[in-house]
């Protein structure tokens, strides 16, 4: 009797093991960002609005990689990797890590980059010299409200400066992660090694990854597998369709599901080596107007831009 395959056998059968993760690559994750968002920025429309704000932002990505580079955050203890194993829970948790205070100084260092680029707009200037000087006890708060995804308590002006700090932070302690040390968890959308949502997936072209398709995390840029074809909030597999702006290169699309009206980008690398997952996510706003027009909504948001709930 002939059997019917599932993607993910389908994928095993052809006689290659799936990486299950993969663990940001910290010598470059930011500077890579920064390069595409300028690129995003430059294939814009001169003067358009999104342009300078991609732009804005890859002056604090290039900050975010200078810092990683002179910042190390101490490896999960034996105890901590146990626990996770045994409950089967992210290792470096976003919202109960034990947070070093030294995230805060990356917020000083980001908004003191930020605020020194020559076309920040003074909105933007003003709430990086507030984040700058602001009491620990309310940066700990907001970064409280902003790990744990209780989006009304956050002060939407500032949280993509947290956020980026937070970044910086989490990528540290994940690219010193072993594959063997982060348990798959009860919950596939969620990042098996800090629990946060992703921001958008991506199917990959370099050798190992070739057409397999990865979550990205917002927070720790760790990617882990799900099988194409899938929803990523509420893994079914039926009416899954794809959706792009017709007339652009097909590097960006969102994957949309009917069981739970979400969607989420989807990036090919073989149409563009550079694409990013954060980057191009901020980058295609026309993409997410497109689909909130025909009745689907974010799965989750993007790191740098929220939005009041
Ligand atoms: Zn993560
Ligand atoms: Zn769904």
């Amino acid at each position: 009797m002939p059997r019917i395959l599932e993607p993910g056998q389908i994928e095993a059968s052809a006689g290659r093991a799936i990486p299950r993760i993969r663990f940001p690559e910290r010598t470059c994750v930011f500077s890579a960002r920064a390069q595409r968002l300028r690129q995003l920025a430059e294939a814009g429309a001169p003067g358009h609005a999104i342009g300078d704000y991609l732009r804005l932002m890859a002056v604090m990505a290039d900050a975010q990689q200078l810092v990683l580079g002179s910042f190390e955050a101490a490896a999960p203890t034996a105890h901590q990797l146990a626990r996770a194993a045994t409950h089967r829970m992210p290792v470096i948790h976003a919202s109960s890590w034990p947070r070093a205070p030294y995230w805060r100084e990356v917020v000083t260092q980001l908004c003191g980059a930020v605020a020194a680029a020559r076309d920040a707009p003074a909105g933007v200037r003003a709430t990086c010299e507030q984040l700058q000087s602001a009491p620990a006890p309310a940066l700990e708060t907001q970064a409280d409200a902003l790990l744990g995804g209780r989006t009304e308590a956050v002060d939407v002006g500032g949280a993509p400066f947290l956020m980026a700090a937070l970044q910086v932070y989490w990528v540290t302690l994940a690219s010193r992660l072993l594959p063997d040390q982060v348990p798959g968890l009860e919950v596939p959308g969620l990042c098996p090694a800090c629990g946060t949502l992703p921001v958008a997936s991506i199917v990959r072209a370099e050798a190992r990854s070739e057409g397999y398709r990865f979550l990205h995390c917002a927070l720790c840029a760790t990617e882990w597998h799900l099988v194409r074809i899938t929803c990523s909030q509420c893994q079914s597999t039926a009416n899954i369709a794809y959706h792009s702006i017709e007339g652009d290169s097909g590097a960006v699309r969102a994957e949309s599901c009917d069981q739970c009206h979400t969607y989420r980008k989807i990036l090919y690398q073989e149409k563009d080596t550079n694409v990013d997952p954060v980057a191009d996510d901020l980058g295609s706003l026309a993409l997410d107007l497109l689909m909130s027009e025909a009745g689907y909504h974010r799965g989750s948001g993007n790191p740098l831009l929220w939005q009041r709930p």
